[in-house]
């Protein structure tokens, strides 16, 4: 097989170990002599297959009993709807830190006052912004943890005076998260913890029942808790490598060992893009994604982007094309993106200096 360094923003690197489980469970799922894409979703083998994702999400992330947790179709985009749908009466406010906030707010003003409490959009939304007011009287606040398209991320749990729910698709598993902030958490799996099909949803199940519109049964929380997500068809293979994924994360130590390993990866990329005069961060630095690094060519040597493209595609480098609203290059550098694929990449960034500078 072709060895590369996948930087992709999603669908992006898993662990091998997880995609070779699930190469085996295509063939011969669980001893059944079938395969996990043939067997009945009612089956008591699949059934275990769904209590041991949960209860690796639990293990994880300390949930505490009064949330629950849902595996869901429909993607993170899926919960720009959902959340107000279920929790919006009157009044909901956002922070607009990039498009994928963007689009979560717009859904909102369908329920009714939505407001947008800051914006980083006068800049790309390159940094986080800071100082603004929560209004007390909404009945949420929605942040987006990490900003995948411009590498910005919200690294804490922040104080909210309402209710607090977070987009967490690219950046859950990557860290300790103290769940009790949250009234909420979402996000798509295809970024850090599976591959795309399957959405998760923490939910502190008190905040359910209150708004007085009537929920469609598919977009109502309500319809999946008591199924244990399994109210129609669960998108069954998507679950199992979610499963596998969460193993992995578990046997390499759980989310402190996740963080810390985030933490270095990070800096040895960040840190040569520091270094390296022929390139240049773009997002604000206390505000740097631990997730996603986007940075361009410096002004004297903006016309060797394409060049150093080539470059470091040669070099088995794959998916670092920055979004075009930024441009330059973008690595996503998620938990089971390996050490060994940074240092290339910085390497790589090093060779085209001696040869360019
Ligand atoms: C990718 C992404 C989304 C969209 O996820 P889908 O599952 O494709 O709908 C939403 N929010 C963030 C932060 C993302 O990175």
């Amino acid at each position: 097989m072709k060895k590369v360094h996948n930087f992709n923003a999603g669908p992006c690197v898993l662990p091998r170990e997880a995609v070779n489980t699930a190469i085996e469970a295509l063939t011969d799922f669980a001893g059944t002599g079938m395969s996990v894409i043939e067997v009945s979703h009612r089956s008591k083998e699949w059934e275990a297959q769904m209590a041991e994702c949960e209860a690796l999400w639990r293990e994880l992330l300390e949930i505490p009993e009064n949330y629950k947790v849902l595996f869901l179709g429909g993607g993170a985009s899926m919960q720009f709807c959902m959340v107000p749908f279920n929790l919006m009466e009157k009044k909901a406010a956002y922070l607009e830190t990039g498009v994928w906030a963007k689009k979560a707010f717009k859904e909102a003003k369908g329920f009714g006052e939505a407001v947008k409490v800051a914006t980083s959009e006068d800049k790309i939304y390159s940094y986080i912004p800071k100082g603004y007011e929560i209004p007390k009287d909404a009945d949420y606040f929605h942040i987006t943890t990490n900003n995948t398209i411009y590498g910005t991320e919200i690294k804490y749990d922040m104080d909210s005076p309402v209710t607090l729910i977070a987009d967490m698709s690219s950046d859950i598993m990557s860290r300790p998260v103290n769940i009790k902030k949250y009234g909420l958490i979402y996000g798509g799996a295809q970024k850090n913890v599976g591959p795309a099909g399957v959405t998760f949803v923490i939910v502190r199940e008190d905040l359910l029942g209150k708004v007085t519109r009537y929920i469609p049964t598919m977009l109502d929380y309500r319809t999946h808790i008591p199924e244990g997500s399994m109210f129609n068809t669960p998108p069954v293979f998507s679950i199992f490598v979610m499963k596998e994924t969460l193993k992995w994360v578990k046997k390499m130590g759980g989310l402190k060992a996740m963080q810390k390993h985030n933490e270095d990866k990070a800096a040895l990329l960040y840190n040569e893009i520091d270094r390296n005069s022929m390139f240049v961060g773009t997002a604000a630095k206390e505000d740097r994604s631990l997730m996603n690094v986007c940075f361009v060519m410096t002004e004297p040597y903006k016309d060797k982007e394409e060049d150093f493209m080539k470059f470091a595609k040669e070099r088995g480098m794959v998916g670092i094309k920055g979004h075009r609203s930024v441009g330059g290059f973008r690595a996503s550098i998620y938990n089971a993106c390996p050490v060994d694929s940074i240092k290339a990449l910085v390497e790589c960034m090093q060779e085209f200096e001696k040869l360019n500078k």
